[in-house]
Formats: structure tokens, C-alpha cells, sequence
């Protein structure tokens, strides 16, 4: 049957990605369906209850500018707050949030639920309906038919996943889900790359069996940070700690003697897994000198026992986990309220897709999250909301939104999976991002709540609290470049008893606050006006670091003229005379529609790219 009404967008998958994608998608304006197997588990967090963390919380800020969910809802869920990195520069600092999983899915539940024009539906989705290389539709296991004009696939690690304990495995989308079968086989069928990857987690234990004497406490930090720009520290349940422990040279005895029946190093799973969250198995191999790993007791939430020992995600067989708990101090008689397991699914070479997240061979279908290669909750919202962003584009008529690597971590993401492809789960880091200075967690909102309100995503409430911030920043600094500090005046003793130097001249606050030793702190006693910590931050990163500032958007200018230089579609890289053929055969394979992107793929020389500069110039 024909589900009566047409649809604009249709989303599949509730995860992170898919809730993201419709809620772009709906916020543009668009009549938007999610299709997801379960409304229950709308939100789930499959593995660690953790929203956040080095690189991650720069997408997750990004997600909020834009005026996602994922922020938000951390902040209604989050009990323990922590700011990552705060001794270093404001380029890597990070925010990580310990989140309550039943308190998190309420919150994407209840915002999912309020958004206008969003429909939800439960039911797997079994086929796509392609119509001359467009989809045009889904069907669901019913044999219900949904139309849209754009789809956008955020499957997970659903589509073919096989949940592997020791030796013994069984098919699952993740613990406690069905896999998704038909639709991974009828992808298949289309002119996909397909190949398979593998997570793992580990076991979850009851915190009544927990012996925490002795074990250090980790509270998170004071002041209280907050996740969203639009978020308040009253907005926080009541916050709670989670403890350290380690593994010792007995739990690595025991996981050394259940090898032989490890699905990993039996070659029973073929799927390659995350590097940078490898379970206890790889570490103990491959650091095989090293005594002990840090586990972080973390608790789940605040209305269960259960705790997520992080740092021992495992697929050994059940008896060898058991051990291996239990030779963990404090885990002497731990109960295993679940197994520690790991995934193989299906994932998309993420260079059949565009810069839109559109895929190149049929118009209207985007794919986002875990099915394009990444890991990590924080990099399936990001792609969500730009595909979902770009669907509702597509629906409207107008051109698609490609965040550059200079606007945003979003940027970086998308432009890494593209242009280079992944062979491994690939996640966020502030290492992969070359304007680390400019793309910082802070500004996420100057960088992007503009261009959010002009696709249609950022409402009137976000729009007018941003501008009010934007105000008071310009209005600050203004102040600060025409306040002048005379030398022997009063306020010059107050500065000059705190840097030990004596001013002999007068100077300007601006100019004072670009010394190291002098905070904003140290010169607002001189405003009447109380400006507001976020203000406050701004006005000093902007001072102290406008030198390197400059300087990253000098080098960015330089890079948008080769970004702007394009390689037209098919171009036949064996015409260039010079190029050799590791370099030609990698360039065909990327097809990259830039010079710039030309110039990161791993393997192509800058020698290479001038070759294809003078080429291109002849030619135009
Ligand atoms: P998911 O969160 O998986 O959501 C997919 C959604 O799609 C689900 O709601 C599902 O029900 C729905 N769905 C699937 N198929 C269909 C269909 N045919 N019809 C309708 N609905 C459908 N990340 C890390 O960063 N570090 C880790 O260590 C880590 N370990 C993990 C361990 C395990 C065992 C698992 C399962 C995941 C792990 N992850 C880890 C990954 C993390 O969970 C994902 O990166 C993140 O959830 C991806 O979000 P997503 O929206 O792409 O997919």
C-alpha cells in the first residue's frame, strides 16, 4: 500500500545521525518522515554514556550553532561535566560529558517529538524505490510505501551486523536489536563500494558487586561547564563521579590464554576496527610491555546500578571476560549484567558520495553516520545535519551546503572521508584539522550561527541570543581599542603591580590585554558594564591570539585559490605529461573536483600539483 501522504524527506535510522538529519531537514521547512526500526531506542547510545571529548566536542558544538540536538540534550542528561585540555591553548580544548542514557533519550525523544513538520513512523525499512538513478521512495517490511523527493540513509552499525562473543556469533544490529538484512542486500545490489568494519564494547557490570574502596574518584570540574551555547548550568540533573582502576599482569595472563578463541585473532571477523578505541585484546598485544591500562568506571546513569568500564571493550568468549572482570581490583566479585561483544556491518566507500553527502550515482539519496566509515556518536550528528541540511536544499531548489575545512570540523570531516576515503573507523581529533586556531570549540556559533539562519536551521530564540553575544563582543572590544591607560595614572599602578613592569606609555586596554601576564580579568574592573563569561572569553582569545589568527587566514586565502581552481569531472590524468603513475592512478581513483583536494590525497606531491596547475591554466 501507498502511505497517503507524500513526504519532502525521509530519514532512516533513529541514531545520532538520523536524528540530526530530520530535525535539519524538518526545521528548513521541509515535511519530513524518520523511518527508524524503534521508536523506544529513538537516540540510543550504543556504546560508552559519553557525549563529547577531544575533536568530538567541536562537531558537537558545531551540531548546536547550527541549531541541532545533540548539545542540548547532553545538557539535559549530562551528571558529570568536564573540561578537557584546560591547561593548554583554546585551540584543543574540549568539553566531555558523562550522560545518563535514559535521561539523554528522553531529551532527543522530546525535542524529536515537538519539532514541527516531523513524522515519526516505526518500521524497518527494507527497500529503496529508484526511479532512472533518483530515489524516489521507501519501502518498509509491511510493504508499506513511503514517497519522498530526497532519502538519507543513517543505518548504524545495522545494515548485515553480526555480533561476535568468542567463537559463537549470531546476526544484530547491536545488542538487544535485529539486524537490518533486506535493505543491506538490496544496497548491495546498486552500484555501491561496499566492504565491512567492526566496533566492539565492553562488559557492563553491577555497581553493587563493586568494591570502590581504594579506587580513585574523579568528580567533574567547578565551574560547571555547559554544552550548548543555549545552555545553563540549572538545566543539569543532579551530577554524580565515576572512578579508576587498571588492568595488572594477571588480567593480561588471562586474555593471553583466551586468544585462541578470540573472533579477532582467530580471523573469524574480517572487519577492521577503530584504532584510536581498541578493545583490551589489541592493547594487550600491542603494547605487550606495558603493565597496566587505565579503566574509567563510569556510571550509566543515575536511576541504574549499571556501570561501562571504559577502556576493556572485549569479544573474548564470556568465561575468559568473567575472569578477566574479576582479576580487576575492585571488580573481585563483580556480576556482568552484560556481555562484552563486537560488531561486523556493511559501511560505504564514503568517496561515492558528494561534498553534500549526496550520493554521486543517485540523485536525492544521502548516507550519514557510521555507514559512511566513522565512529563515534558526535561524527553521525555532524553528518546528519549536513545531509539533512542538503536534502532540504534539494527539496527547495537550491544549491547545496559544503562547509570548507577553514569554516568548520564539519568541513574537515566530510572533505577527509571524500577526498582520501577510509580503510578503518575513522574519528574526529583537533589534529586532522589544519586551522585549529580558527576552528575553535568556543566560536563554533561566529563561525556558523549565520549561515545556520540562513539555510532556515537556526530559530528566532538561538538567532536573538546570538546576536545579542555578537553585539557585546564588537561592543567590548571597540571599548577596549579606545580606552587608554595613561602612564602614573591610577589604574596604571593597579597593571603595573600585577605585570612588574612600569608603563612608559600609555596604552590601550586592547593592547595591555595582548600580554601574556594580564587577563581579562585583570582590565575589566575597569567596565562598568558586567560582560558575560562567553563575551568575556571571546574578547581575550581574539587579543591575546590575533597575531597567529592573521596569520591562519592569510595561509587560508592562499589555499582558496588553489580550492578555487577546479579539475573538471572525468579528467583524464594520463594526458598530463610528468605525472607518475602511483600519483595518476590515485587521482583517478579520488576524482577530486579541486586542485586543493588534488593536493591531500596521502601520495600526491606538491610537485604533482604544480604539474596539474600549469596543465589546468594551459588548457583554460
Ligand atoms: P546508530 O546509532 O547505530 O543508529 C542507527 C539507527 O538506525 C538505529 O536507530 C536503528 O534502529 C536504525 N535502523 C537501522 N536499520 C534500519 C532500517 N532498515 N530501517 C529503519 N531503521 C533502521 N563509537 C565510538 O566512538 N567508540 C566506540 O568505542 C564505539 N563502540 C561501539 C560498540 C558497539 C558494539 C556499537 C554498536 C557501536 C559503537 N560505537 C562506538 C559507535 C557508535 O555507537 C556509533 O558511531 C553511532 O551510534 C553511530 O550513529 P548512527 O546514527 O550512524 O547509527
Amino acid at each position: 500500500m501507498d502511505y497517503p501522504d507524500n513526504f519532502d524527506v525521509i530519514v532512516i535510522g533513529g541514531g545520532h545521525a538520523g536524528t540530526e538529519a530530520c530535525l535539519a531537514a524538518a526545521r528548513m521547512g521541509c515535511k519530513t518522515l524518520l523511518l527508524t526500526h524503534n521508536i523506544e531506542t529513538l537516540g540510543q547510545m550504543s556504546c560508552n554514556p559519553a557525549i563529547g571529548g577531544i575533536g568530538k566536542s567541536h562537531l558537537v558544538k558545531e551540531v548546536d550553532a547550527l541549531g541541532g540536538a545533540m548539545a542540548k540534550a547532553t545538557d539535559l542528561g549530562g551528571i558529570q561535566f568536564r573540561v578537557l585540555n584546560s591547561r593548554k591553548g583554546p585551540a584543543v580544548r574540549a568539553t566531555r560529558a558523562q550522560a545518563d542514557r535514559v535521561l539523554y533519550k528522553a531529551a532527543i525523544r522530546s525535542i524529536l517529538e515537538n519539532q514541527p513538520n516531523l513524522w515519526i513512523f516505526q518500521q524497518s525499512a527494507e527497500d529503496l524505490i529508484v526511479d532512472d538513478h533518483r530515489v524516489t521512495g521507501v519501502v518498509t517490511q509491511m510493504g508499506l510505501r513511503f514517497m519522498a523527493q530526497a532519502v538519507v540513509l543513517t543505518t548504524g552499525t545495522f545494515l548485515g551486523g553480526k555480533i561476535h562473543i568468542g567463537l559463537e556469533n549470531y546476526a544484530g544490529g547491536r545488542a538487544g536489536d535485529p539486524p537490518s538484512i533486506g535493505l543491506a542486500k538490496r544496497l548491495r545490489e546498486l552500484p555501491l563500494r561496499v566492504d565491512r568494519l567492526k566496533t566492539g564494547t565492553p562488559p557492563r557490570i553491577d555497581a553493587r558487586s563493586v568494591d570502590f574502596t581504594g579506587l580513585q574518584v574523579q568528580w567533574g570540574d567547578q565551574p560547571e561547564p555547559v554544552m550548548s551555547f543555549l545552555g545553563s548550568v540549572d538545566e543539569h540533573p543532579e551530577q554524580t563521579c565515576c572512578h579508576v582502576t587498571y588492568t595488572n599482569d594477571r588480567t593480561h595472563d588471562i586474555i593471553r590464554s583466551g586468544m585462541d578463541r578470540s573472533p579477532m585473532y582467530t580471523g573469524v571477523i574480517e572487519g577492521i576496527g577503530p584504532r584510536y578505541c581498541p578493545s583490551i585484546e589489541d592493547k594487550v598485544v600491542r603494547f605487550a610491555d606495558k603493565e597496566s591500562h587505565q579503566i574509567f568506571i563510569e556510571p550509566e546513569g543515575l536511576s541504574t546500578h549499571e556501570l561501562y568500564p571504559n577502556g576493556i571493550s572485549t569479544s573474548l568468549p564470556f568465561d575468559v571476560q568473567m575472569q578477566l572482570v574479576r582479576s580487576i581490583s575492585g571488580f573481585e566479585n563483580a556480576h556482568i549484567t552484560r556481555p562484552g561483544y563486537a560488531i561486523e556491518y556493511d559501511f560505504f566507500n564514503p568517496q561515492d558520495l558528494k561534498y553534500s553527502l549526496e550520493n554521486k550515482f543517485i540523485n536525492g539519496l544521502y548516507f550519514a553516520g557510521q555507514i559512511n566509515g566513522t565512529t563515534g556518536y558526535e561524527e553521525a550528528a555532524a553528518q546528519g545535519l549536513l545531509a539533512g541540511i542538503n536534502a532540504g536544499l534539494l527539496v527547495q531548489g537550491k544549491e547545496p551546503w559544503c562547509p570548507r575545512r577553514d569554516e568548520a570540523y564539519i568541513g574537515v570531516l566530510v572533505d577527509d572521508l571524500i577526498t582520501m576515503g577510509t580503510r578503518e573507523p575513522y574519528r574526529m581529533f583537533t589534529s586532522r584539522a589544519e586551522y585549529r586556531l580558527l576552528l575553535r570549540q568556543d566560536n563554533a556559533d561566529l563561525r556558523l550561527t549565520e549561515t545556520g539562519r540562513q539555510l532556515g536551521v537556526v530559530d528566532d530564540s538561538r538567532w536573538q541570543a546570538f546576536a545579542k553575544k555578537r553585539e557585546q563582543i564588537e561592543r567590548e572590544q571597540q571599548r577596549l581599542r579606545t580606552t587608554w591607560v595613561q602612564p602614573g595614572s591610577e589604574q596604571a599602578g593597579v597593571l603595573e603591580q600585577k605585570t612588574g613592569a612600569t608603563l612608559s606609555r600609555e596604552y590601550s586596554l586592547h593592547d595591555l590585554l595582548k600580554r601574556p601576564e594580564l587577563g581579562y580579568s585583570d582590565i575589566s574592573t575597569m567596565n562598568e558594564e558586567m560582560i558575560p563569561g562567553d563575551v568575556a572569553e571571546q574578547v581575550e582569545i581574539d587579543a591575546k591570539y590575533a597575531g597567529y589568527i592573521d596569520r591562519q587566514q592569510e595561509e587560508i586565502e592562499r589555499m582558496q585559490r588553489q580550492e578555487n581552481t577546479p579539475i573538471p569531472a572525468d579528467f583524464d590524468y594520463d594526458s598530463v605529461k610528468g605525472l607518475s603513475n602511483e600519483v595518476k592512478q590515485k587521482l583517478t581513483a579520488a576524482q577530486p573536483d579541486t586542485l586543493a583536494r588534488a593536493s591531500r590525497i596521502p601520495g600526491v606531491t606538491p610537485a604533482a600539483i604544480s604539474l596539474l596547475l600549469i596543465y589546468l591554466k594551459k588548457k583554460s
